[in-house]
């Protein structure tokens, strides 16, 4: 019997336990310590953008850019109806109303033809996710934004070190949000960063992310005493976790170009049985760098996808599916959208199937999972 095979699996990429133990020696466990710096001016430095502050996820990141763009009840967000929860719901706590954008059916990301006639007087902000890190049309996309008076935030939960005609993603929006979570390519378990890319956001923003307090400018000496001067949150990140994740930022690149490999691998194995079922694999635009954080596949129909699942679960391969429309959830029957007004998304949701992929994935995991899809006659 082959032992299973996870979708999803962590693990330690590098000096990971050597930082905690520093941390925690140190005596200072709180946030924007020592590795919190540090995990900051990597991504500053990496990135060339003005700040990046750690959060406790990508969920309070995209929460905190709500607070930072303003939004009043009313206020409209235009996001990609294929995508997680958070990316809408951040803007609806601030009593947003979500204007649900379909998808391209090539990359899957948000369809740059049919943006522009979903802007009104109320839109507030375009939020763009790089599926699978594969960059949105983001020159388009920022010049419609611009054009409406709209901020834009990228979604770069999937995308940190993709890159968009040569420049990185999380660097284009105003504001970008990433994501440590443990199903990310670099994680602390439960983490995320907000990249601010408007030099104007970046002082409410510290404020914002200490409680409605401008502590920063304290610990700065800038001030002798620190007081409420806004609303906020607690949205820092602990040094503890910090030190986690800057012992797998600071190996990002070899992260990345082992998750290359194995993208690749599924990539090239899988060529000629999807053309011959009538699979679709990813696409990748010539001028995006993707940032190789998923691989999917998409069956020919919802009943294929089914068997697909069926067929790798007894063979103790773990594999997935998401998004569920966001247009059609349950939650959203408040706005009165219809199944059909994102037909894309609609017919993408049903047949999308994510193959395990990890940081560890063994060459001979790999290999058996590809054997079993290889077997597999839709
Ligand atoms: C993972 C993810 C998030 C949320 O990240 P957390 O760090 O778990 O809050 C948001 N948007 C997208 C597209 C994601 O994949």
């Amino acid at each position: 019997m082959n032992a299973p095979v996870p979708f999803n699996r962590s693990s330690l990429q590098g000096r990971e336990l050597e930082f905690i133990f520093q941390s925690i020696s140190s005596g200072q466990i709180a946030g924007d310590q020592t590795f919190s710096r540090r995990c900051q001016q990597l991504l500053e430095g990496t990135l060339g953008i003005p700040r990046a502050l750690v959060t406790t996820s990508c969920t309070h990141a995209l929460e905190m850019s709500a607070l930072l763009l303003d939004f009043q009840p009313g206020d409209e967000v235009i996001i990609p109806a294929f995508t997680f929860v958070s990316t809408v719901n951040a803007f609806v706590l601030r009593g947003a109303r979500p204007v649900f954008c379909d998808i391209r059916p090539d990359t899957l990301n948000i369809d740059e033809s049919k943006v522009g006639a979903l802007f009104s007087s109320k839109t507030k902000a375009l939020v763009p996710v790089h599926y699978a890190g594969v960059a949105c049309e983001m020159d388009p996309l920022l010049a419609l934004a611009r054009h409406h008076g709209a901020a834009v935030v990228e979604d770069n939960a999937h995308g940190l070190f993709g890159r968009y005609r040569g420049r990185w993603l999380g660097t284009l929006g105003d504001l970008a949000t990433q994501s440590f979570h443990e199903t990310k390519n670099i994680t602390c378990g439960e983490g995320g960063a907000l990249l601010i890319n408007d030099r104007a956001l970046i002082e409410r923003a510290e404020i914002i992310r200490e409680k409605g307090t401008n502590r920063a400018r304290f610990f700065r000496g800038q001030i002798d005493k620190y007081s409420w001067v806004d609303i906020g949150s607690s949205y820092v990140m602990s040094d503890v976790l910090a030190a986690f994740l800057f012992g797998q930022l600071q190996c990002w690149d070899t992260i990345q170009s082992n998750r290359r490999d194995k993208w690749l691998r599924y990539d090239e194995a899988l060529t000629s049985w999807a053309a011959h079922n009538d699979v679709r694999r990813p696409f990748i635009p010539p001028h995006c760098e993707q940032a190789w954080h998923m691989y999917y596949l998409l069956m020919p129909t919802a009943a294929a996808r089914t068997r697909f699942l069926a067929h790798l679960k007894e063979r103790q391969i773990s594999a997935v599916f998401h998004y569920l429309p966001l247009h059609l959830s349950e939650y959203a029957r408040r706005w009165d959208f219809k199944p059909g007004q994102c037909p894309v998304t609609e017919d993408v949701s049903d047949r999308l199937v994510r193959l395990p992929f990890y940081n560890t994935l063994s060459d001979e995991d790999q290999a058996r999972v590809i054997e079993c899809i290889q077997q597999f006659i839709v």
